[in-house]
């Protein structure tokens, strides 16, 4: 069976030979020195000032939004995983949709300005698939309202945005460090702030905002341990053959399925991505079930990612976003892997290529 994605995994002694310094202290969370290790690394290989290991890639979301002071309106994506929607609802935000592009799927930056009313307060959105939002006109509409911006970078480990890592750009970025994520420590997530007040407050907010004796803030819960900071440790000396392998990989898919009437991500020129996913669009809906049958058929399992698109879920308002819609209901990520063989991708490609050409349905 072929998954969409495989965990990539270091030699199980590389993972032991970091553990054993957990042992050896008796230390197994608290920030301990290992996770203070990955966060001086993960700084050092994404060229940043500042990160904050955490728990996962969805609580780092939340204390972003309580470190920012945000309540009120926040503008945001519907074509994301659900944690970018559910992480405003659990902190009392109220999401208002704001459609995509159809070229890479990020927030539509020209639809924004429209949705703006007097309780707006941020935006929070999501660098999709790993390719960045168009920072550069979000910003200017950010400064021009005083909005705060957040984005969720979970996808976007290692990609650049005019030369620099893409978390340097925002209010807040946070990123998953999740098993599923191209850089992982099994669950994980770190965050991403410019302002040392907010990077403060969302350190202080990590550890229940208290340090030894000294409590200065309400916090919660958000540390990771050390089994999960030793995972990283050895995952991060893979990271540049993890993101070559996927180059390859996707510019195989791209090359194979370019002149099929399949619609693929366009990479824009300022941007050094880092191939996390690979989505396909089929012209309909009954054209992507059917490749699916297909690929099934021969133990391969896509995901549609992301679909239902976020304004349809049953407990938010709806509002429509037409071509998040439409992208939701079409779009398939083929399977993407560090391991992925050549002659899997090949039977991967033939199928889609064959439910193509013989699926006449789409009107
Ligand atoms: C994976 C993901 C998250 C949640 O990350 P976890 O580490 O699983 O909590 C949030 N946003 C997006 C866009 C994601 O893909």
């Amino acid at each position: 069976m072929i998954n969409v994605t495989k965990t990539f995994l270091p030699p199980f002694e590389e993972y032991t030979t970091q553990l054993k310094r957990a042992w050896d202290k008796a230390w197994i969370t608290n920030n301990g020195e290992l996770a203070h290790e990955l966060e001086e690394l993960l700084k050092k290989y994404l060229n940043l000032d500042h990160l904050l290991y955490a728990a996962n890639g969805t609580i780092v979301l939340q204390l972003a939004l309580k470190a920012l002071e945000i309540t009120g309106e926040v503008i945001t994506t519907p074509f994301s995983y659900v944690a970018t929607t559910t992480a405003l609802l659990w902190e009392n935000c109220t999401p208002v949709f704001v459609d995509i592009n159809d070229r890479n799927f990020c927030i539509d930056e020209n639809k924004i300005e429209a949705a703006i009313t007097p309780k707006t307060q941020a935006i929070l959105a999501t660098h999709v698939y790993g390719h960045p939002c168009n920072i550069a006109a979000i910003e200017k509409i950010a400064s021009k309202h005083r909005l705060k911006v957040i984005y969720d970078a979970a996808h976007a480990f290692g990609t650049q945005y005019n030369g620099n890592s893409v978390f340097n750009y925002g209010d807040v970025s946070t990123c998953s460090f999740h098993a599923t994520k191209v850089f992982h420590t099994g669950e994980g997530g770190c965050m991403v702030a410019k302002d040392p007040v907010i990077a403060e407050k969302l350190m202080l907010y990590r550890q229940f905002g208290h340090i030894g004796e000294d409590y200065y803030t309400m916090g919660i819960n958000a540390k990771n341990s050390e089994m999960h900071a030793a995972m990283g440790l050895c995952n991060l000396k893979y990271i540049d053959d993890i993101l070559l392998k996927r180059k390859q990989v996707w510019e195989h898919y791209a090359e194979s399925l370019k002149n099929h009437d399949l619609q693929i991500l366009e990479i824009d020129g300022n941007v050094s991505y880092n191939y996390a996913y690979f989505p396909v669009v089929f012209t309909c809906e009954e054209q992507l079930l059917e490749a699916v049958t297909d690929l099934n058929a021969k133990g391969i399992i896509p995901r549609r990612y992301f679909n239902p698109s976020l304004n349809k879920l049953p407990y938010v308002d709806y509002a429509p976003c037409p071509v998040a819609e439409s992208i939701a209901s079409r779009v398939l990520c083929l399977p993407l892997f560090y391991e992925l063989a050549t002659e899997d991708q090949d039977k991967i490609i033939n199928s889609i290529v064959n439910t193509k050409s013989i699926a006449k349905k789409c009107a």
